[in-house]
């Protein structure tokens, strides 16, 4: 009798929704097939990402130095894996950003030396362009290689996660309250 009314309660279905500019996603569910940064219909296969999160408090401890900081993150940061749906301009984007982003930091110290030298006569100057040159190469590159990511994890729990980064007319697919019905039906109420 108990295993009867067990078959009758009906499956919680997580879905994500909108919270201001981003949206959460509870562990389990599926975006919906549209590009998260124009709403356009994604393509297969989506983006493939996983990320890692943990509370901004526990960058203080990069004060007492990055390996315990290290550690301790590596412990106590919670992963999440998304599919990321995207359309093919948003995917061609994304490519091109990453391929900049490779040539950028694998030339970021010879190219910045052979125009310094060549273009710069007094060494001194000739090494601080150079210098500035290839930290600036550096610091694009890393911008658009690590920094890639359509969406950004603001907050991720044992249930669900936050993103930002999607746009307006995505979020708004998405709807601004939680599947509360599934909820309380799942609850057996
Ligand atoms: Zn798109």
């Amino acid at each position: 009798m108990a295993s009867n009314n067990m078959a009758t309660v009906p499956t919680y279905a997580p879905t994500p929704y909108a919270k201001g500019n981003s949206f959460v996603f509870p562990r389990g569910s599926v975006l919906p097939s549209r590009c998260v940064k124009c709403a356009a219909s994604a393509t297969e296969p989506p983006l493939k990402k996983s990320f890692s999160w943990h509370h901004p408090a526990l960058y203080f401890l990069a004060l007492f130095g990055l390996f315990p900081y290290a550690i301790v993150a590596a412990i106590v940061q919670k992963r999440i894996e998304l599919n990321i749906p995207l359309c093919e301009a948003h995917k061609s984007i994304r490519t091109k950003r990453l391929w900049i982003g490779a040539v950028l930091l694998l030339t970021c110290i010879p190219v910045p030396w052979v125009i310094a030298s060549h273009t710069i006569k007094d060494d001194g100057t000739a090494f601080c362009v150079g210098f500035l040159l290839g930290i600036g190469m550096f610091v694009t590159g890393i911008m658009f290689t690590v920094c890639e990511s359509p969406l950004r994890a603001t907050c991720i729990g044992l249930d669900s996660a936050e993103f930002t980064g999607a746009c307006p007319e995505f979020l708004a697919s998405l709807g601004d309250t939680p599947n509360v019905q599934a909820k309380v039906s799942a609850a057996g109420v």
